[in-house]
């Protein structure tokens, strides 16, 4: 149901006493069931702003509306949102499935009905064997699938997940991804995913919404924002880039873009690194610019380059984004 349950928000501003600008002036349209990810670094105002969205903060300006209604001065319960916290804050001493049923009882709503739904929220997220157990006798997996049917018992039209991985192992964590790709997928509801990390939102996301100093630095699919970034910061956060400052302006170019050649740019090898399907070559170039190359494993073991060597580097022109900041 395109437009049914978008959340937009308007000039949101976050300000804390004491004066900290956690998020300033920030609009940006989160479509329906689309899986979000807000990608930036530590302290750039991530949390801030999914706490503002779920009502756990109160928004200095502006508003935040869900189906074009607003829901600023509502609480938490009554916006149609739902928040998975990073620590899944779960009761340790209820059980499982009393866990995912605590909202339904503060609800009012009877033992057998509620118990019946934490239920089908627990064969939601493949837990339904583990229904008796306490949050303590579960691996961190276990639990964050329990935090995940939690918050999804009270039927939201938007999840919010707050760096939802991160406690998890790396094996793990990309188990979780998938999962949470699928439920949103099954779900068709939108997730807004908190993450600093750029390859989690690359794998996870339709939308990277990038955020740098309390703004929002760049917004578009996955691809787009990895392809075409259109600052320095998108281009330096997301990896994979060079930053390349030309007499026409600066330009970013991917790495696996960048080839050694025998016409180019003259440039000394400083590093090797071998990276599995690639080598990681880093050249200095002239003005002092180091340029990254990810070259193919088997090209470049076919002519095999060590730091000192002299080497010239190449590229198609039009794989030159230019940035605008
Ligand atoms: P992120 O989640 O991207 O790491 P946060 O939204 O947690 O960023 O924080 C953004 C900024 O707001 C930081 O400078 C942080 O120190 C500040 N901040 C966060 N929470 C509070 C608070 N409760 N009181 C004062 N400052 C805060
Ligand atoms: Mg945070």
């Amino acid at each position: 149901m395109r437009g049914g349950h978008d959340l937009e928000l308007v000039h949101v501003t976050k300000r804390y006493a004491g004066g900290a600008v956690a998020v300033a002036d920030v609009s940006h349209l989160f479509r329906a069931g689309s899986y979000v990810c807000l990608l930036g670094p530590s302290g750039c105002g991530k949390s801030s702003t999914l706490r503002m969205i779920a009502g756990h903060e109160a928004i200095t300006e502006g508003s935040i509306l869900l189906s074009g209604k607003d829901v600023s001065a509502l609480p938490p319960a009554q916006r149609g949102t739902a928040m998975m916290f990073q620590s899944y804050a779960l009761f340790p001493h209820l059980s499982v499935a009393e866990n995912v049923a605590f909202s339904l009882k503060m609800k009012g709503v009877d033992k057998a009905a509620r118990m019946r739904r934490a239920g089908e929220m627990l064969e939601l997220v493949d837990m339904t064997a583990l229904a008796a157990r306490l949050p303590a006798q579960l691996s961190g997996g276990q639990q964050q699938r329990v935090a995940l049917a939690r918050a999804l018992i009270t039927d939201p039209q938007v999840l919010l997940l707050d760096e939802p991985l991160s406690a998890l192992d790396p094996f793990l964590r990309i188990r979780m991804r998938a999962e949470l790709k699928r439920l949103q997928r099954e779900l068709g509801i939108s997730f807004i995913h908190v993450t600093h990390g750029q390859d989690e939102a690359l794998a996870l996301a339709d939308e990277i919404v990038v955020m740098n100093s309390a703004r929002i630095e760049q917004a578009g699919s996955a691809r787009d924002v990895f392809n075409a970034p259109q600052t320095e910061f998108v281009a330096r956060f997301m990896g994979g880039h060079n930053v390349l400052a030309l007499p026409q302006g600066r330009f970013a170019i991917r790495a696996d873009a960048v080839r050694l050649a025998a016409q180019g740019a003259e440039a000394v090898v400083t590093s090797v690194e071998f990276q599995g399907a690639h080598v990681a070559l880093t050249a200095r170039a002239a003005g002092d610019q180091d340029i990254l190359a990810l070259i193919p494993e088997e090209q470049f073991f076919a002519d095999p380059k060590s730091p000192g060597d002299a080497v010239r580097l190449a590229w198609d022109e039009g794989r030159l984004h230019r940035l605008s900041a």
